[in-house]
């Protein structure tokens, strides 16, 4: 099996390429422009393996995708490129629009050429997973649950731009016969995280004693996924799942984000006792504007169609992540420095 991932050296990305090369044993090819984002290190675990290769390519670049795609003669394609962070997306929009729109498109039609020009077993088995958010959905309030029929209603233009490239990825099955598949997802967390997303930002800086903020009241629910379970269900959606369809992946772990952070806290007081208690340092910060209330995936139809299910719950999976950013300096130390500041304190996007 020979997959081509975009945005392997990202967050999840980087899980996925490390499961499909060191478990799935695939051969892949990952191509990455490598923004701040991208971290070749998030790889060290496969770099050297003879089943993993990576170019580094701007997916906007049309040339160079059709010469990876062309050159590489995947199997499938699964795309996670994408400019990902909420905060940023407000004060920047443009980059946005042109990485996860235009990027998108570009991939897509890459797709299309390099797959009309297949035969046979390799064109009826070719896929092209498009991977992204269960943002696109909007908000919820205190009840429900996002489905695959939960209508579009994004709030922020990150989520805008993905629900933009998801309509662009139904649009090239529905018009091209593409072998496109649809993955929305909800929050991830777990090791490699780039240290200005919620979770590892507060780790971090309880463990340097520095303010951990809190938007709003805190009240905001997100519906938490281990970054390995998702994973394990793209491979499981690009290999198994229906042409056309869209698949929720969620864990079931509905938390409020002041109630993360109290766990974060209480783990730090066991782990790193110096700095106890770590919840003195919690500070509340103006809401970000269009800050959805709450998200919530059911993903019934993942479980039941494909088998999957999250192999870690929020409590085993948040103790996991703690012990790793204590025991991986070496990884996110080089980082802090270029987080994310904008005019709020702090950065506090979840995912
Ligand atoms: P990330 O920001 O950690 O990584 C993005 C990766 O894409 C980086 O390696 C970056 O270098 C690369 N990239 C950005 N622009 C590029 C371009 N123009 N050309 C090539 N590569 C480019 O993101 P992530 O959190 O790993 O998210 C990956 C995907 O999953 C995204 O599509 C995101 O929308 C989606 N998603 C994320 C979450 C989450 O909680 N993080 C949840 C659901 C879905």
């Amino acid at each position: 099996m020979r997959i081509l991932t975009t945005g392997g050296a990202g967050f999840i990305g980087s899980a996925l390429v490390r499961y499909l090369v060191s478990e799935v044993g695939a051969e892949v090819l990952n191509l990455d422009k490598l923004t701040y984002a991208g971290n070749l290190a998030s790889l060290e675990p496969v770099k050297g393996a003879n089943n993993y290769s990576f170019i580094q390519a701007d997916i906007c670049d049309r040339d160079a995708v059709v010469s990876a795609i062309n050159g590489f003669k995947p199997d499938h394609i699964m795309h996670l490129a994408a400019e990902s962070h909420v905060d940023r997306s407000i004060t920047g929009a443009g980059e946005f629009v042109q990485t996860n729109v235009i990027g998108t498109f570009t991939m897509l039609e890459a797709a299309r050429h390099y797959w009309n020009g297949l035969q046979g077993d390799e064109k009826a088995n070719f896929r092209f997973l498009h991977v992204s958010t269960d943002e696109v959905y909007g908000s919820l309030g205190e009840t429900g649950l996002f489905e695959e029929v939960t209508p579009y209603d994004p709030s922020s233009p990150y989520s805008a731009s993905k629900a933009a490239s998801d309509h662009l990825a139904k649009a090239w099955h529905r018009t091209y016969g593409l072998p496109v598949i649809v993955s929305n997802c909800s929050n991830n967390y777990g090791p490699y995280h780039f240290p200005e997303k919620l979770i590892p930002l507060n780790i971090l800086n309880a463990l340097e004693g520095k303010a951990l903020t809190v938007y709003g009241d805190g009240s905001n629910i997100r519906d938490w996924l281990y970054v390995e379970d998702h994973a394990r269900a793209l491979h499981l959606i690009a290999s198994k799942g229906r042409l056309g369809e869209t698949y929720n992946v969620g864990g079931r772990n509905e938390r409020k984000n002041i109630d993360v952070v109290h766990r974060i806290c209480a783990l730090m007081d066991e782990m790193n006792p110096k700095g106890a208690p770590h919840d003195r340092l919690i500070t509340f910060v103006t809401d970000r504007p269009g800050h959805d209330h709450r998200y919530a995936i059911d993903a019934t139809k993942l479980e039941t169609e494909l088998g999957w299910k999250a192999r870690e719950n929020f409590d085993t999976g948040i103790e996991k992540t703690v012990r790793w950013y204590l025991d991986n300096e070496q990884w996110w130390r080089p980082l802090r420095g270029g987080v994310y500041t904008g005019e709020r304190l702090g950065v506090l996007s979840e995912k």
